[in-house]
């Protein structure tokens, strides 16, 4: 017995170095793309996923991707579709890849309106294929799930060419925010600042400095790990769109491009749009998020864009099965202005219902 317990773990022990082994020498993924993305002009095409199913046996998800190339210049990735359910990038990006043509840049756009390609196509959150949500999958897995796969293309063969990424998010059907561009406080402070002054380009009503709850596998952290510029945007939710947060997307997507000189002209300030100047804010605490922790029905009882101070009422909860209990009131924990809140009604521990954002 002892002597084959011996020889199992020794089994066990090779296998383990075996495929340990594997995964780290073997990055290519198992993602293909039709697309060179060193050819000049404009080209689409997708990348194919290897997704064996019932329903096709030997199957793939064809994720769409553009590339437009036109002599020297920057690279910037431009990203929809993260989340299934927000859906000003998905728009605000076909739009973008139907009317820019090569003549009209210097340097590269490459163009993933919808990221989560499945997630999208299903109308939710994450893939409806593994359960998985796209932003906390980098840098993914060349042999895991098709969020994964994806996940693990993206970090190893586009991310790489990107001088810049934009990455385009709503608060899609649980969330809802007051229009927001956005950049990372991160150790690099050149960078940083080139992500700053391209977060001031995108024009949005509000330019913020995150400070993410949970920022591992995120594609921002991706890209922010490889010493590039990236600049993300939350601009409404609810599951839907409105004009006004489309056009923020389409505006401040054709500002990114002008303020990396890939297209000609200047970025269009708000000023010169006739709009209030963006309201620069941070995320001084993580007393500005008020999450949680009674299960019933939330009623928001302030506004996106109201001034809040400490201890103000934000919210209660109430509980349908006992009519008669007291709503559990929550608070805010820091004075500022609420720029987020939970779109959902039915709520339960450990739900979002409200971000503070203080004026820098
Ligand atoms: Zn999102």
């Amino acid at each position: 017995m002892r002597g084959a317990a011996f020889t199992a773990g020794i089994w066990y022990v090779f296998n383990d170095i075996f495929y340990e082994d594997r995964d780290m020498t073997n990055t290519e993924p198992k993602v293909s793309s039709t697309l060179d993305f060193s050819a000049q002009g404009k080209h689409h095409g997708y990348l194919s996923i290897p997704h064996s199913r019932n329903d096709s046996g030997w199957g793939a998800v064809h994720l769409p991707i553009v590339s437009i190339r036109n002599g020297e210049g920057p690279t910037m990735v431009l990203t929809g579709g993260n989340h299934g359910d927000e859906y000003e990038g998905p728009i605000a990006l076909m739009k973008l890849a139907r009317t820019l043509n090569a003549g009209g840049i210097s340097g590269q756009v490459i163009i993933i309106p919808a990221l989560n390609f499945p997630a999208v196509m299903a109308g939710n959150r994450v893939s409806p294929i593994d359960g998985v949500n796209m932003n906390r999958a980098f840098p993914g897995r060349r042999d895991g799930s098709v969020s994964s796969m994806i996940a693990h293309f993206v970090h190893h063969k586009i991310l790489p060419l990107a001088d810049a990424v934009l990455d385009i998010h709503s608060g899609g059907k649980t969330m809802m925010f007051s229009p927001f561009a956005c950049y990372h406080r991160i150790a690099d402070a050149g960078v940083m600042e080139q992500a700053k002054q391209a977060m001031l380009a995108f024009g949005a009503p509000v330019s913020l400095e995150l400070v993410e709850l949970d920022a591992e596998g995120m594609l921002d952290t991706a890209v922010e790990d490889m010493g590039k510029i990236f600049v993300g945007c939350e601009l409404g939710g609810g599951g839907t769109t409105t004009t006004h947060t489309v056009s923020i997307a389409e505006t401040g997507v054709r500002n990114l491009l002008a303020h990396f000189e890939i297209i000609a002209g200047k970025p269009q300030s708000r000023e010169d749009r006739g709009l209030p100047s963006t309201r620069m804010m941070h995320m001084p605490d993580s007393n500005c998020f008020v999450i949680c922790d009674d299960t019933g029905i939330y009623e928001a009882l302030i506004d996106l864009d109201s001034p809040v101070d400490t201890g103000d009422v934000i919210g209660q909860v109430h509980f349908p099965e006992k009519p008669e209990r007291t709503p559990e009131v929550y608070r805010a924990a820091r004075a500022g202005t609420l720029i987020g809140r939970s779109h959902k009604v039915l709520v339960g521990p450990g739900d979002f219902l409200a971000l503070i954002a203080a004026d820098m």
